[in-house]
């Protein structure tokens, strides 16, 4: 079946659907948009000169959302496997828009615990902030980041800054890769100086760390309302060999999408030529600048750990635990309300313990351990993460353990990772990412972010911007850029 639209954009995570709400709705940013998608490109408002643009948008997955997604088998609410955190709360197109779906939010301390493994001590943040030196000079040496040491022919590791540079303690060394690197998704030896300190410079949405009051993916089911998603629809190959003109085919099928412009929404990974599993066919191939950036910018991996409890054995306020010297570098608790949707148990015993589930730790790991343990028995991981955590609350706590599971991002063939991470010699990588081809594709997705920002806002704001490249295009307005 062959399908025409103005538009057609690839990927529906943050970046896709929010560039096809810009596209196709004047207030992008509420909850409902007053006029969806209307049926010709050229319909004007008598009221405003908004022109909605007929976009269709195509993803290989069940349900739009991209990386935002959940797990139904490890407690009786939907557990994100993906993203769970709002990072920040001002000039946040993501807060915006959850604020317009009347969803809350809970501010809270990240990490608000260290637990240092050598002392077996389980401190408070501000405890271990004024009583361990190395935690206080692991803050400032990344609240107080050098300038940009250089061109990019200088870029270093974080690990080579940290030993060369700074000549940090093997303990603050340690500190920074659970604080820090595991947070940007990478380890030490993998992060670049360059964008670590461009992502700082650029961040603009405040330190406030958000939980959601419920899993995100229903923010994603709200940011698809009124969008013409086609889900389940695996990208063969895109020809933009003709002007005006993109033909998107899809796997084993004779479907078609046939529009003018193109967003190209995808995780980079995609983008790579030698990329077997999850690999679209451009027509023409995409230009060697894009392809080669596309292979310097890094897809970080990170890998969650889920426990479920049946009874709680952490104190009643315990959010986020940042461990030292210890198996996994950091967890957290979080709990969301009961699910309606079925469990999805293998057996009647597996839907007992998820139903029996009252709380659940959720650890997070990512970099070369996240990659060492995606090569471990997962029995073994288990059995590792159960033991750090009798160590910390000084309890035995194989038999009140519920539910396990481990959830590998390097596994998930559509993106192959997490998110990317600040890249050692990354130079304008991220712009010719985000930079348009013959002023018909256009570029979304975190990764094409300049700002280096990987999260939600970020992919958000990279889905407004080739809105607003896609729109000039087709109203004969900007040109292309490679
Ligand atoms: C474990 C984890 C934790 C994270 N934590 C946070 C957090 O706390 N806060 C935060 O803000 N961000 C977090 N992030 C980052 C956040 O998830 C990303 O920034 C965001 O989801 C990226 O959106 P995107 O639209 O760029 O890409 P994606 O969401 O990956 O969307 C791309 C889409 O392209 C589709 N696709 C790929 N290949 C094909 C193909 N061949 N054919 C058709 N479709 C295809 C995919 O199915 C996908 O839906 C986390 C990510 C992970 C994985």
């Amino acid at each position: 079946m062959s399908y025409d639209a103005d538009v057609v954009i690839l990927g529906a995570g943050f970046a896709g659907l929010h560039a096809a709400r810009c596209l196709s709705m004047e207030h992008p940013e509420r909850r409902t948009a007053p006029r969806a998608a209307a049926a010709s490109s050229t319909t004007t408002s008598s009221s405003s000169s908004f022109a909605p643009v007929r976009c269709v948008v195509v993803d290989a997955c069940g349900e739009p959302g991209g990386r935002v997604r959940v797990e139904r088998d490890v407690a009786p609410w939907d557990v994100n496997s993906g993203p769970e955190f709002i990072h920040g709360d001002e000039n946040s197109v993501l807060k915006r828009f959850i604020d317009a779906c009347g969803f809350a939010t809970r501010e809270r301390e990240w990490p608000d615990r260290y637990y240092l493994g050598l002392e077996d001590a389980l401190l408070s943040a501000d405890d271990a902030e004024e009583t361990n030196a190395d935690v206080r000079e692991v803050h400032r040496l990344f609240d107080e980041l050098p300038d940009v040491p250089g061109g990019d022919a200088n870029d270093v590791t974080a690990l080579e800054w940290l030993t060369s540079s700074v000549r940090a303690s093997e303990r603050v060394i340690s500190l920074a890769e659970n604080i820090y690197a595991n947070d940007f998704c990478a380890s030490l030896g993998k992060l670049g100086m360059h964008e670590v300190i461009e992502e700082k410079k650029r961040w603009v949405y405040g330190e406030k760390y958000l939980v959601l009051d419920r899993p995100l993916r229903e923010v994603a089911l709200e940011l698809a309302r009124g969008v013409d998603v086609r889900t389940n629809w695996d990208i063969a190959s895109v020809d933009y060999s003709q002007p005006d003109r993109v033909v998107v085919t899809r796997k084993g099928s004779n479907d078609k999408i046939v529009a003018k412009k193109c967003v190209v929404a995808l995780p980079i990974t995609a983008l790579r030529s030698r990329n077997r599993a999850n690999s679209v066919k451009f027509i023409p191939r995409l230009p060697e600048a894009k392809i080669n950036a596309a292979e310097t910018i890094q897809m970080g991996n990170a890998a969650k750990v889920f426990i479920g409890f049946r009874e709680i054995v952490w104190p009643d306020d315990l959010f986020d635990v940042v461990c030292t010297d210890c198996f996994l570098p950091e967890f957290w608790i979080t709990t969301y309300p009961k699910s309606s949707h079925p469990r999805q148990a293998k057996n009647a015993e597996e839907a007992q313990a998820i139903a029996d589930t009252k709380g659940l730790v959720t650890f997070f790991v990512a970099g070369d351990l996240a990659n060492k343990i995606s090569k471990m028995k997962e029995s073994d991981v288990i059995a590792k993460a159960i033991e750090q955590l009798d160590r910390i609350f000084k309890t035995s706590c194989k038999e009140r353990v519920t539910t396990t599971k481990i959830v590998n991002w390097a596994n998930e063939r559509l993106t192959q990772g997490a998110y990317t991470h600040p890249s050692v010699h990354a130079g304008n990588s991220r712009t010719l990412l985000a930079a348009s081809v013959s002023n018909t594709l256009f570029f979304a997705g975190e990764a094409t972010h300049t700002g280096v920002n990987p999260c939600l806002q970020g992919a958000m704001e990279t889905g407004e911007r080739a809105a607003h490249q896609t729109r000039a295009a087709l109203f004969g307005v900007g040109s292309s850029k490679l």
